[in-house]
C-alpha cells in the first residue's frame, strides 16, 4: 500500500507499541532509511500514554487525549501495522510467533511490551483482582468495575494494592471519578469506601519524606484508609487478606504492585534476569542475541535498575532508534545510561499535583498545569504528525496541460481495493463496443451483466464465474490476502451460489528473493484461510513482479438451476436490506493519508474480512428475491443496477444506512475515495436530487466498498425476522434501508428519503406491509447515523 521504489533490504520488527517504540517510529518517520522496512506488531492499536492515564481515570482527559494512535504514526514511519498478539519467538529462524497469524520474519527485532503486576503467586489475585498492568486493556477493566459500582448504586468498597506512585495516583483518581459518577447517577457517594494496602510501612517509600507526608494527609482529608506494613497474601471475592491485619472487606481490588514480565519470554531462549525480564546491555541489545533489542519495562539493563515507569521507557526511545540505525549501518553502538534522578510529577486526582526532583518537593495547581503542558506536548508529537511527503512519486510530464496535471495529481492518491475500480460510466462506455461471441450455454453474460456470469455446463447445477483483482489497501499482506479473497467470493454469494474453486493472480513488488517470498507467503496464507473457510479450493494461479502488491481471484461456483439470485429480481413492496455498514472507501483513503484513527481502520478490516456466506443463506432462507454485493460503485450505484435490471423504482431511507465508525468524521474532513467523483455521476438516478444533495449523509451513497455487504430485497413481512437473523449471525449492523416501488413514469428511479418520521404502506402488496418505523425498530442505536 505504501508504494516505494526502493527494494526492502532489512526488516526491523517492533513488538509492542510501548513508549520507546512510538519514539522510534517517529524518529524514523522524520528521517527514513532507504531499504529499511519497519513492522509494528501490537495487540492494542491505541497505546495508552502512562503519564495521562491517571488523569483519564479521574475523568480529566478523554480517551484520544491519553492514547497514541498507531495508525497515523505507522503511516508516517512507512511502517506496516500488524494488529496481533505475540506469543513467542523463533530466534533460530528469526521469526516472531503471533497468536492469530503466520510467523513474521525479521532481520532486527525490538521488544517493548511493558510489564504486568507480579500477582501471579498471590492466591485469588488472577480471579478477583483488577491488574493495572499491562496498561493496554486497563481502561476496559476499569470501565467494567465502574459499571459494577454504579449498578450497586454507589455502595462499594474500593481497594488499591500497592503504595508506590502508581497506586497512590490511581486511588486518588478513582476516588474523584467514582465519587462524581455516583453522585451524577443520583446515588449517595458516602456509600463509597476507599482503602490503600501497602506492604511498606509508609506510602511512596522511594520519595522524599515531605512528599510522603503530603500524600498521607491528602488521603486522610479524602477519607481514604491506609493499611500499611502488611503484604496482601490472598484475594477473595469480597476481601483481601493482609498479613498481620486479617481480611479487609473490598468489592473491587486494583492491583498495582511491582512489575513482572510477560510469561512467554521464559520460553524464547533469550537471556533473562532472575525476575524474567530481558537482559540487555547498555546498547539495549540482548546479551544473548545481538540482533534483538529491548526497551522500557521489559528490559533489564545490565548495571542499572531504573524504575519500571513510563518516563524511563520514553527516554529509551531515542537511544534505541540511534542504535537500530547504527547496527544497520554497521557502526559501533552507543551506550545508554538511564539517568538516576528524574522529575516526578504525581497528580492528586484533581487538577493539582506534587513534584519531586533531587530530594526537593513542590506542589500546586501550577504543578498540575506544568505536567499537563509536558504531557500534551509529548502527545502532540504523535497525534499531530507533520504532513507526509509523497514518496517516490513519478514526475509530471512537461507536456501535461492543466487538466492533465490535475488528473495526474489525483492519480497519485488513488485508492486501492474497490476505490481502484474503473468507474461505472467508463466501464459501460468501454464495454459497449465489445461484442462477445454468442453461445447458447451462457446463461448470464455481458449482455445482461450481473455480479457473476452463469454458464450451463449441462450438469445438474449451473456454473458461476467471477474475477476480482486490486492492489493492496492495507500494509499487512496477510490481512490484505484475507480481504482480497473475501471480496472475490462476494460475487458468488450474491448470486446465491457456493464457491468451488479459485485461481489466484498476484503481483509482488520487485525485491530481494527472501522478502518477496515472505510477503507472498503472508498474503497467500491470509487468502487461503478465507478460501478454506468457504470450502473453496485454491487450484492454481499466476504470479508476477510489479510496482505494487496486488492480488485477485477468478472464482468458480455452483448454483442450483432455479436458485440463482439475480440483481433484477426485486418486487414492488419488498424491503431492501443491507448486511454490512458502508464506509470502507473513504476510511481507507483517510488511512492512506495517515488521517484515520486506528480503531476505525481495524473496524473496517473486521467488516472486510467478514464473509457474506452466512448472510446469503439467511437472505435466501427469508425469501430474498434479488441480491448484489455492494462494492466499487457504492450503495447507490449498486441499487441503480438492481432497479434498472428489475424494472422497478426504490425508496432509500438514507438515515438508516449503517455506517462504519469514523466515516462521517472522515468525510467532514473532505476525505473521499478517489472513485467517489465517478460514482457521484450516478446521482442523476435520484428523483429528489436537490434535497438529497444538501443532506449531510448524501456522500455516503457514493462511497465505494471493498468486500462490502449484500444488498438484497426480501418480502417485507419477513424483513424484520431476516434482519434479526442476520444480526444474530454476526452481521451486527444489518438493516432495512428502503423499499422497492413499482416502476413510475419518472426518469429517475430512486427517491432518497431524508427523514425518518413518515410511515407509509408500500403499494401493490397482498400482505400488509409493516410501517417503516416498525421495520426499523431493531436497528442498533450505536450504528444509527446522527443527523
Ligand atoms: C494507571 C497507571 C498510571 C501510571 N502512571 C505513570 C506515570 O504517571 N508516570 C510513569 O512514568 N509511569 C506510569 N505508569 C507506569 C507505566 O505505565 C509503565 O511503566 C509504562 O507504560 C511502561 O512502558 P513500556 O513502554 O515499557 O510499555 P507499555 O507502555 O506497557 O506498552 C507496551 C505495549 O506493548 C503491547 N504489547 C504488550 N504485550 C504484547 C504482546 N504480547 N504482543 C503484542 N503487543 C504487546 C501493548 O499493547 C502496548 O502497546 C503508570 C501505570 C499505570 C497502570
Amino acid at each position: 500500500m505504501q508504494a516505494t521504489q526502493t527494494p526492502v533490504l532489512k526488516d526491523i520488527v517492533l513488538v509492542g507499541a510501548g513508549h520507546s517504540h512510538v519514539g522510534v517510529l517517529r524518529m524514523f518517520g522524520m528521517n527514513p532509511m532507504p531499504g529499511v522496512r519497519f513492522t509494528l506488531i501490537t495487540r492494542q492499536v491505541h497505546t495508552p500514554y502512562s503519564g495521562m492515564l491517571p488523569g483519564m481515570i479521574a475523568g480529566i482527559y478523554d480517551y484520544d487525549a491519553a492514547h497514541i494512535d498507531t495508525a497515523p504514526l505507522s503511516r508516517f514511519a512507512q511502517a506496516r501495522l500488524y494488529h496481533s498478539e505475540v506469543i513467542g519467538l523463533d530466534l533460530a529462524g528469526k521469526r516472531v510467533i503471533c497468536r492469530d497469524r503466520p510467523p513474521v520474519p525479521y532481520d532486527i527485532l525490538s521488544i517493548n511490551i511493558g510489564s504486568t503486576p507480579s500477582a501471579r503467586q498471590i492466591p485469588g489475585a488472577a480471579e478477583h483482582a483488577i491488574p493495572v498492568k499491562p496498561i493496554d486493556g486497563f481502561i476496559e477493566r476499569f470501565e467494567a468495575a465502574r459499571t459494577r459500582v454504579l449498578k450497586a448504586q454507589g455502595r462499594a468498597r474500593i481497594g488499591v494494592v500497592g503504595g508506590g506512585a502508581g497506586g497512590v495516583e490511581l486511588l486518588l483518581s478513582l476516588h474523584r471519578r467514582l465519587t462524581r459518577d455516583v453522585a451524577a447517577a443520583g446515588f449517595d457517594p458516602s456509600g463509597l469506601f476507599f482503602t490503600l494496602i501497602t506492604s511498606s510501612d509508609e506510602l511512596l517509600p522511594t520519595f522524599p519524606p515531605r512528599m510522603r507526608q503530603r500524600f498521607a494527609q491528602l488521603l486522610r482529608e479524602r477519607g481514604i484508609s491506609v493499611v500499611a506494613g502488611g503484604k496482601a497474601s490472598e484475594v477473595r471475592a469480597d476481601a483481601v487478606l493482609v498479613e498481620g491485619n486479617g481480611p479487609i472487606a473490598l468489592d473491587e481490588v486494583f492491583w498495582t504492585t511491582r512489575a513482572a514480565p510477560a510469561g512467554w519470554l521464559a520460553q524464547t531462549g533469550l537471556a533473562l534476569d532472575d525476575e524474567g525480564f530481558i537482559r540487555v546491555n547498555e546498547t539495549l541489545q540482548s546479551v544473548s542475541h545481538p540482533e534483538v533489542f529491548a526497551a522500557g519495562d521489559v528490559a533489564a539493563i545490565e548495571g542499572h535498575a531504573p524504575p519500571k515507569s513510563g518516563v524511563y521507557a520514553v527516554r529509551s526511545g531515542p537511544p534505541l532508534a540511534g542504535n537500530l540505525r547504527r547496527i544497520l549501518n554497521g557502526h559501533r553502538l552507543a551506550a545508554y545510561k538511564p539517568q538516576r534522578e528524574a522529575l516526578y510529577l504525581i497528580t492528586t486526582g484533581e487538577p493539582y499535583a506534587l513534584g519531586a526532583r533531587n530530594g526537593f518537593t513542590f506542589e500546586g495547581a501550577w504543578v498540575w498545569k506544568l505536567k499537563d503542558r509536558i504531557d500534551r506536548r509529548f502527545m502532540a508529537k504523535f497525534n499531530e504528525l507533520p504532513e507526509m511527503a509523497e514518496h517516490d512519486q513519478a514526475p509530471v510530464p512537461a507536456i501535461a496541460d492543466q487538466a492533465a496535471v490535475k488528473e495526474i495529481s489525483a492519480m497519485a492518491m488513488r485508492c486501492g481495493g474497490c476505490g481502484a475500480k474503473v468507474g461505472a460510466t467508463i466501464l459501460t462506455r468501454a464495454l459497449g463496443t465489445v461484442e462477445p461471441a454468442a453461445r447458447d450455454d451462457v446463461v448470464v453474460g455481458l449482455d445482461a451483466p450481473d455480479d457473476a456470469a452463469i454458464v450451463d455446463t449441462g450438469a445438474n447445477r449451473l456454473s458461476v464465474h467471477t474475477v476480482d483483482y486490486f492492489r493492496a489497501i492495507v500494509d499487512d499482506p496477510y490481512v490484505f490476502g484475507k480481504i482480497a479473497a473475501n471480496h472475490a467470493l462476494g460475487d458468488i454469494y450474491a448470486m446465491g451460489a457456493e464457491p468451488q474453486t479459485a485461481l489466484a493472480i498476484a503481483t509482488v513488488p520487485y525485491g530481494i528473493e527472501a522478502k518477496v517470498e515472505a510477503d507472498l507467503a503472508q498474503m497467500m496464507a491470509g487468502a487461503n484461510q478465507i478460501l478454506r473457510e468457504a470450502k473453496c479450493a485454491l487450484v492454481g494461479g499466476h504470479t508476477s513482479e510489479g510496482a505494487e502488491l496486488s492480488l485477485g481471484f477468478a472464482v468458480n461456483g455452483l448454483v442450483d438451476r432455479d436458485a440463482a439470485l439475480r440483481k433484477g429480481g426485486l418486487r414492488p413492496g419488498d424491503a431492501l436490506i443491507v448486511t454490512k455498514p458502508v464506509g470502507t472507501g473513504a476510511l481507507l483513503a483517510a488511512h492512506m493519508r495517515g488521517k484515520a484513527r486506528a480503531r476505525w481502520v481495524m473496524q473496517a478490516i473486521e467488516h472486510m474480512t467478514l464473509s457474506n456466506r452466512a448472510a446469503a443463506r439467511i437472505l435466501q432462507a427469508h425469501g430474498a428475491s434479488a441480491s448484489t454485493d455492494v462494492t466499487g460503485f457504492g450503495l447507490l450505484g449498486h441499487l441503480v443496477e438492481m432497479v434498472k435490471a428489475g424494472g422497478v423504482d426504490a425508496t432509500l431511507w438514507l438515515p438508516r444506512v449503517p455506517l462504519l465508525d469514523g466515516l462521517m468524521e472522515t468525510m467532514a474532513a473532505g476525505i473521499f475515495s478517489s472513485l467517489q467523483p465517478q460514482n457521484v455521476r450516478l446521482r442523476r438516478a435520484i428523483r429528489n436530487l436537490e434535497a438529497a444533495a444538501s443532506h449531510a449523509l448524501y456522500p455516503v451513497l457514493f462511497d465505494p466498498q471493498t468486500a462490502g455487504g449484500l444488498l438484497a430485497s426480501v418480502p417485507s413481512e419477513r424483513a424484520q425476522a431476516c434482519v434479526k437473523a442476520l444480526r444474530a449471525g454476526g452481521y451486527t449492523t444489518a438493516a432495512i434501508i428502503g423499499i422497492v416501488e413499482p416502476r413510475s413514469a419518472s426518469l429517475e428511479a430512486i427517491t432518497v428519503e431524508l427523514e425518518r418520521t413518515e410511515c407509509r404502506p408500500a403499494p401493490a402488496l397482498s400482505a400488509p406491509i409493516e410501517t417503516r418505523d416498525q421495520m426499523l425498530e431493531e436497528m442498533p442505536r450505536a450504528h444509527q447515523p446522527v443527523l
